[in-house]
């Protein structure tokens, strides 16, 4: 594999080992020795690292970037906020309102909102939510999926460990060491759009679970996507059992469309995170729906405690404000869109140069890639895909100047600062980069 080890970065890596477990801020980017980004600058589509190596960038941070990074539209907002308002008070603020007025005229299926500081604590927020409006502690989540550090949430079937001859259903396993064994008995976890699996939990357990927690376009899973069947089953078997179905657009929201995945499906969630694309990259996040759900939150006895010193601070605020209006006045959302299908028409030529099987997963904002004869329609059939040689095209990608994750389970992020790009090059440096996979 293509190692893209540099001078500067290594010898940030050195001497960040003394200060940091594994020498980085966030487990995510330690990438290994040879290969952990530090970067400089952004600016765009692109980031520039310690070596002054420019990259166009795919990543976008795992996707808050939506107009580009830097984008003045945004940044003249926040800074005219801090120089002339301040950033924290630990009071309320106009703002507070005027953007979850703004949010409910992009989503109508919110109805009250509160705010968080991230994707994590906008689903504690939801999940206690949820669990205090129903009186119950059960959540399903989906194979594959990720719903932030949240211990409760940090539960997975070991379908990387399982063996289909003998066991009927993969074992429940937690994200890592430190997760209490006691919040093991509150997660169930399927296969995304297997009927009989959801069937399965409910008559189990129905009347025990508070709430499913589902990214209905898997931002964690190559974009894989439930189908509208699926939606529509799980819309079903929570009514029927007084669930809360919590869609977790942490990743899709503002991004897949002005009104997220909601608009796409046009099914409505009881609760839905929010987070990245609402700030263009400064910290904020949001839960919000059903308004006698999140009335739960109050003083009364039975209520449901929400609040935190930084919610809703003014930084964050302001930049959602700024993002949102953008996204709502312009065709930010349209142009992406095009740039990300026209990615594909580029991807989809080199691979076919290639002879490589390939399918494309999700919208054109965020899409994922695998190489395989078939959309996986789950993380079981995303683990048939040929993600190896996903890692290899994507490390030399990066060694050529193309930043992406190395996991085909992270999609491509477009930011509407893409629309400048060059596609030939993009085609160049794609040809080269699985030619060189394939050697
Ligand atoms: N939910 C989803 C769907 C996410 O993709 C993520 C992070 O990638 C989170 C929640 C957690 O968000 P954060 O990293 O802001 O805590």
């Amino acid at each position: 594999m293509t190692n893209i080890k540099k001078p500067a970065s290594t010898s940030l890596l050195e001497k960040a080992h003394t200060h940091m477990p594994l020498g980085v801020a966030d487990s995510y980017r330690y990438w290994g020795e040879d290969n952990t980004v530090f970067v400089k600058s952004m600016k765009g589509c692109q980031i520039s690292d310690s070596d002054d190596q420019v990259f166009v960038d795919f990543r976008l941070a795992y996707g808050p970037i939506i107009l580009g990074y830097r984008d003045n539209r945004v940044d003249e907002q926040v800074i005219r906020c801090i120089s002339e308002r301040g950033t924290i008070s630990g009071f309320s603020t106009d703002l507070d309102s005027e953007v979850v007025s703004l949010i409910k005229s992009l989503c109508p299926n919110i109805e009250k909102m509160r705010f968080a500081n991230s994707g994590t604590e906008a689903v504690i927020g939801a999940v206690r939510t949820a669990r205090g409006f129903t009186g119950r502690n059960k959540v399903v989540v989906v194979e594959g999926g990720f719903h932030g550090l949240y211990d409760e949430m940090m539960w997975k079937s070991d379908v990387d460990n399982w063996d289909s001859n003998t066991q009927e259903k993969p074992e429940i396993i937690p994200f890592g060491a430190g997760i209490p064994e006691s919040t093991r008995e509150h997660q169930e976890s399927v296969p995304l759009n297997d009927f009989a699996a959801i069937d399965d939990v409910f008559a189990r357990l129905g009347d025990d679970i508070a709430a499913i927690v589902i990214e209905p376009i898997m931002g964690n899973c190559g974009s894989i996507a439930a189908t509208q069947e699926y939606m529509q089953k799980l819309r079903d078997i929570c009514d029927q059992h007084g669930a809360m179905l919590i869609m977790d657009e942490v990743k899709t929201g503002f991004r897949v469309a002005k009104g997220g995945v909601q608009e796409l499906y046009g099914i409505k969630a009881d609760l839905t995170t929010y987070a990245k694309a609402m700030g263009n990259g400064y910290p904020v996040a949001a839960f919000g729906g059903r308004g006698d759900v999140m009335d739960k939150i109050s003083f009364d006895k039975g209520g449901v405690t929400h609040g935190g010193t930084y919610t809703a601070n003014m930084i964050a605020l302001s930049a959602a404000k700024a993002t949102l209006t953008v996204l709502k006045e312009t065709d930010a959302l349209a142009t992406i869109n095009k740039v990300g299908a026209d990615i594909q028409q580029v991807l989809s030529r080199v691979f076919d140069k290639f002879g490589i099987e390939h399918r494309f997963a999700g919208p054109d904002s965020m899409f994922g890639v695998h190489f395989g004869n078939e959309v996986p329609q789950n993380y079981r059939d995303w683990k048939k895909t040929d993600s190896e040689l996903y890692t290899r095209f994507a490390f030399n990608l990066i060694a050529n100047g193309v930043m992406l994750e190395p996991d085909s389970r992270e999609p491509w992020f477009i930011c509407e600062a893409h629309k400048d790009m060059d596609l030939n090059w993009l085609e160049e440096v794609a040809n080269k980069a699985m030619e060189q996979a394939l050697k």
